[in-house]
């Protein structure tokens, strides 16, 4: 076993050093994290393919996000107006009560625990999103590797580690767990009383065990879970006579991507029961049938993929509407599966609300829109659900796009919800059981609101202010002065 104890003491020390660090500062070590990974070449992908089953191309393009991820969060650091500072200046000559001089900023909150997902190696990994959001704010990172990219992300890791001894950053502020020592060592990092806050991306049942165990601590610390949805996609009829042949093309693709290995994957879709629904059904039918099956990303993955995927398929009323002709070449490949099941089924069977992570998807089939509303009712909350319907269709069906809006985190109009934008207005979290915390984003600049706290300073000697309070703003940032955003 790894001495956390010794790892978490190093870490709660450089969280001294670091928290004072410049936004500059930091921005140089994010950049340099960019340079080492960068020096690993294809021998990070050579790997990372080997351990993963995802092919060069798409790592290619995971370890471009993630390079941009860093880079973006030290433009945010550079810029420096993400602290939100804020000014009331003091009014001595207020009656009957002088008014006091506060201002006030975002503070990091200290040492990040970090759980990386085993379907994105590099973006939502080692050097993802949640650490490079929490390097960013100031909190030192410790990662526990996943098994199933254990070598990927121990290179990665090496690479911050030499970013972080080259740029002068304290010893400790980044730290790597091997994977392999399982559930144990991710429950003592939790537990550990110098983890401030935690950050995960991967399946229901380990976010919400995380989630439960952080809050049985002696001092419960927040634990930002971003978990699997579902993403329910609404087809209206009268969008569906125009254009059902292009919605079942694009929809195959989306539910095939990756071989379904995304949390945005569209794993259930509606639709009112009519002459539409059943010709949308049949072209996306004949794609499935002609899409090829592909190697899911580990054995883990796939047998969870054929167990949930059997107990869908076995519950009472529901259809398999299509699977793919083309033979498996190796046995871990998830063989794409549609299957259909009328509303009033799907309305008293929970088991048909669960996802399915792979290429499978469900079709529910409501009799009117009074049913369809009754049905997205039901759902939990969701990082995404989208609405294919004509713009008349959303003017005139103003509850649906209020029941949705209320249970997602992204409201997407005719599109597919596979594809996340890396920038400022992505919102990738939802309401639970979608994330424990759906106010805040894991994808874009504000994933930095997690790991940090609204911190007042009363009356202070200019001097001893930090820059970004000071009264000539000298970093030039955007602040709120007495009322007014300015500079
Ligand atoms: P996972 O099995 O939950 O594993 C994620 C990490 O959490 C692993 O390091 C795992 O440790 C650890 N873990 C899981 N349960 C734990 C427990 N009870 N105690 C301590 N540690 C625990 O997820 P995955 O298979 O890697 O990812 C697939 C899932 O991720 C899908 O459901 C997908 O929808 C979801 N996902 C969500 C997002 C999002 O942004 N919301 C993005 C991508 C994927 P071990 O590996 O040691 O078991």
């Amino acid at each position: 076993m790894q001495d956390l104890n010794s790892i978490m003491f190093q870490s709660a020390e450089a969280f001294k050093k670091y928290r004072k660090f410049s936004g500059k500062q930091k921005a140089v070590f994010l950049r340099a994290i960019v340079e080492e990974i960068e020096v690993l070449g294809m021998d990070l992908i050579n790997i990372a393919m080997q351990e993963s089953n995802l092919p060069e191309g798409r790592l290619l393009g995971e370890r471009g996000r993630t390079i941009f991820q860093l880079k973006m969060f030290a433009d945010l650091l550079d810029e420096g107006s993400w602290v939100e500072a804020r000014i009331d200046s003091a009014n001595l000559s207020r009656h009957p009560i002088p008014k006091v001089d506060l201002r006030k900023m975002l503070v990091p909150i200290g040492t990040v625990a970090v759980f990386g997902a085993s379907n994105f190696p590099f973006a939502y990994s080692t050097a993802g999103g949640d650490t490079a959001s929490a390097l960013a704010s100031g909190c030192p990172v410790v990662v526990k590797g996943h098994p199933a990219h254990a070598r990927t992300s121990a290179m990665v890791a090496a690479a911050i580690l030499l970013a972080a001894e080259r740029t002068g950053m304290p010893k400790g502020v980044f730290a790597h767990l091997d994977g392999g020592d399982g559930f144990e060592i991710g429950k003592m990092l939790v537990m550990h009383p110098n983890t401030k806050a935690v950050g995960f991306t991967g399946s229901f049942g380990g976010g919400k065990a995380l989630f439960d165990m952080a809050n049985q601590r002696p001092e419960p610390i927040p634990v930002f879970s971003e978990m699997g949805s579902v993403n329910p996609v609404i087809l209206m009829p009268e969008k569906l006579k125009q254009d059902a042949e292009n919605m079942a093309l694009s929809y195959a693709s989306s539910i095939t991507l990756g071989v379904g290995q995304f949390c945005t994957n569209p794993g259930l879709i509606f639709g009112i029961e009519n002459e539409d629904l059943e010709k949308f059904m049949d072209i996306l039918s004949d794609e499935i049938e002609k899409s090829a099956p592909a190697t899911m990303l580990n054995e883990g993955i796939f047998k969870n993929y054929e167990d949930k995927k059997l107990i869908a398929l076995s519950q009472d009323g529901v259809n398999i509407e299509s699977v793919s002709k083309i033979e498996k070449m190796a046995q871990i490949q998830g063989t794409p599966t549609i299957a259909s099941v009328n509303a009033d089924v799907f309305l008293k069977n929970p088991k048909l609300h669960q996802e399915v992570f792979g290429p499978y998807s469900l079709i529910v089939k409501c009799k009117d829109e009074a049913q369809l509303l009754e049905v997205l009712h039901l759902l939990e909350g969701q990082l995404s659900a989208t609405l294919m319907a004509t713009e008349s269709e959303l003017q005139a069906n103003e509850e649906i796009v209020d029941t949705l809006r209320n249970l997602s985190g992204r409201l997407n109009f005719n599109n597919v919800p596979t594809g996340v934008e890396v920038c400022f207005a992505m919102q990738h979290g939802g309401p639970f059981p979608a994330c424990t915390d759906g106010r805040f984003t894991s994808v874009g600049p504000d994933a930095i609101k997690r790991w940090v706290r609204p911190a007042s300073y009363q009356s202070f000697p200019d001097s001893l202010l930090p820059d970004e309070l000071k009264y000539d703003n000298p970093l030039n940032i955007w602040r709120m002065v007495d009322n007014k955003f300015v500079k």
